[in-house]
């Protein structure tokens, strides 16, 4: 499905600093920061700096640099909350069956507990 991006979604609003958010970690492709309503004790959001409101979109129209400088920030931010032991779990909602809820490209990262087999 093809469709335009919204650049008044709110992710988009945080990205040119219009709405605040609580970053930990922000680079030249990405940006890191705490969910407003967190599903565990870590719940963090990354997002890339880019027009892309999911997978689909940021495989079709992203630059090798701008996948790659997302995909290692992602990466970044675990490492930066030292999450490899216990673990975490990366999860990525696309599109109305998912419950996309910001449609700008976003990678939840959870830790900090046990997760169970899934997390919904
Ligand atoms: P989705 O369902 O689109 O994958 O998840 C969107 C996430 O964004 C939700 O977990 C929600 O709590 C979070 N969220 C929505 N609005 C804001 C906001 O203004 N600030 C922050 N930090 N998180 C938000």
């Amino acid at each position: 499905a093809t469709g335009a991006y919204d650049e008044g979604n709110i992710f988009a609003r945080i990205l040119r600093g219009e709405i605040p958010s609580n970053r930990i970690y922000e680079d030249q492709w990405a940006v890191a920061f705490h969910d407003i309503n967190p599903q565990a004790p870590v719940h963090v959001l990354v997002i890339p700096r880019g027009p892309w409101r999911s997978w689909a979109d940021f495989s079709a129209s992203g630059s090798d640099a701008e996948i790659a400088g997302f995909v290692r920030a992602v990466g970044t931010v675990a490492r930066l909350l030292d999450l490899q032991e216990p673990g975490y779990r990366l999860l990525a909602n696309a599109g109305l069956d998912a419950h996309q809820e910001v449609p700008h490209l976003h990678v939840h990262l959870f830790g900090g507990q046990p997760l169970g087999p899934m997390l919904a």
